[in-house]
């Protein structure tokens, strides 16, 4: 599968647009604004959960909640897995 459209699906998750996932019917998608996204230096909230996977091609991001940082981790580490 192109990583392009992996891509696509993170940006979807920000935008709210709903979008079919193939095989996450565990994975709801969050619709609180920003989470999920790449990491910037800005102060997270209360709650926020910043990630970083070494080694993956994941850039680091900003979760609202432990769940959502257990998910994109969990994205994270099987990316890792893609660059074998
Ligand atoms: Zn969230």
């Amino acid at each position: 599968m192109p990583a392009r459209k992996s891509a696509k699906e993170w940006n979807a998750g920000q935008t709210g647009e709903s979008r079919t996932p193939i095989r996450s019917s565990v994975i709801e998608q969050c619709t609180v604004e920003r989470c999920g996204d790449v990491a910037s230096s800005r102060r997270l909230p209360r709650g926020w959960v910043r990630t970083s996977v070494s080694e993956s091609s994941e850039p680091a991001r900003e979760w609202c909640s432990g769940w959502c940082s257990t998910v994109g981790i969990a994205l994270a580490e099987l990316r890792m897995q893609d660059a074998g």
